[in-house]
């Protein structure tokens, strides 16, 4: 089945047509800069396509889309659009087609999410005005991790802050391990509900999961996508009381805070340099020790995560690594591992250590495929 997939930003649309069965993209973009200098490029068959656009919202950068698939003959059989949704909070575990009622949900779930949901929301205004004939699924960050115990997903705050303000852990990234965890049990041959594994996906956003037999038991992401490792420029976890401390004693409100926890920490805010893994690697080879301390900071700091999953399972088979960082950094992987000697990866007596690419576009696709069959 051929699916349209989207992930919707506040400002941006990032679209694929991926082929269920073969796994195939034959056309992938990204509109950038909606309601701006708004910028469209797509690659299709090993050719890159790229123009300035005039769109205002959503819709228009949808309308462009979809008169670059008819201009280049992809708008044939396109069965269905998938949509990445950040936050689906306790209402969905799995992928759904979307009606009335879905919206209203995904709406309800706004204020736990408010800079993703908003802008998911209006991606899918825009599909089905502009795709009407098309089904739409939402497909949730969240979902997987709705297997988590209470005891993994309560923050120990007063129980109430559960109860009157859903506040609890959600934990994210949940198609790449959900497409990761499926993909490492077909590499080892293993029938996944046999697996205890340990996911790492690390790109600009990072997060691990603790996958029990297939489930989610653990994840390193909370109520936002801000708790955890250190990542390219979000903070992860700190000390609560440092945004005490910085509201006392140094003024700090809440957008101050909001920009330096997501936007000025993390790699960027160590290194002072970049937010890039690549770029700072390149740095440390100069001899930036910024750039070095950065690094270990980040290794270390994957370390003590993958270390916070061991409640999770009753054994460990295999940790697999994922995400830009994941898959393409020997010397970062090198460095983590080093900070989990203990665990003996891929000694003859140890779990397993892995690289396995994630597509979080596929299992949207596949997902998408699996809602509409029904
Ligand atoms: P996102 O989370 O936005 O999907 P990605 O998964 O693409 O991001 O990961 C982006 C990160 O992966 C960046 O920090 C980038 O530098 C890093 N990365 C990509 N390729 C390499 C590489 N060969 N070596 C080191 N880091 C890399």
């Amino acid at each position: 089945m051929r699916v349209l997939v989207l992930n919707c930003g506040s400002s941006s649309v990032k679209f694929a047509i991926v082929d269920t069965k073969t796994g195939a993209f034959s056309v992938s973009g990204l509109v950038e800069e909606i309601g701006g200098n708004t910028r469209f490029t797509a690659k299709k068959g090993g050719e890159k396509h790229e123009k300035k656009i005039d769109a205002p919202d959503h819709t228009h950068a949808l309308a462009t889309i979809q008169s670059f698939f008819k201009e280049t003959g992809e708008d044939s059989d396109i069965a269905a659009v998938g949509h990445r949704v950040v936050h689906g909070g306790e209402k969905f575990s799995k992928s759904v087609l979307i009606n009335d009622e879905v919206i209203k949900a995904i709406e309800e779930c706004s204020v736990l999410a408010p800079l993703h949901n908003p802008p998911n929301l209006q991606g899918i205004a825009a599909a089905k005005k502009n795709f009407p004939n098309l089904a739409q699924v939402a497909v949730f960050d969240t979902a997987f991790h709705g297997s988590l115990p209470n005891y993994a997903y309560l923050y120990g705050l007063p129980y109430n802050f559960y109860e009157d303000y859903k506040i609890r852990r959600y934990g994210f990234h949940g198609s790449s391990h959900r497409f990761v965890a499926k993909k490492t049990s077909d590499i080892l041959g293993q029938n996944l509900k046999d697996l205890c594994l340990v996911i790492a996906h690390l790109g600009n956003g990072c997060s691990a999961a603790a996958v029990k037999f297939g489930l989610s038991a653990d994840t390193t992401l909370g109520l936002t996508p801000l708790e955890g490792m250190v990542m390219g420029t979000r903070s992860g976890s700190i000390d609560p009381g440092i945004i005490l401390h910085l509201m006392k004693s140094l003024g700090y409100d809440y957008d101050k805070l909001n920009k330096l926890l997501n936007k000025e920490s993390g790699l960027l805010g160590l290194s002072g340099i970049s937010s890039d893994m690549r770029v700072l690697l390149g740095e440390a080879e100069k001899g930036s020790e910024r750039a070095k301390i950065a690094i270990e900071v980040f290794c270390y700091r994957v370390a003590k995560e993958i270390g916070s999953l061991v409640p999770a399972l009753p054994k460990l088979d295999a940790f697999v690594f994922t995400g830009g960082i994941g898959e393409n950094s020997e010397p970062v992987r090198k460095k983590i591992l080093s900070f989990l000697s203990v665990f003996k990866f891929g000694e003859p007596n140890g779990p397993k250590v892995m690289v396995v690419p994630t597509n979080e576009e596929l299992m949207i696709a596949m997902d998408t495929e699996e809602v509409v069959k029904v």
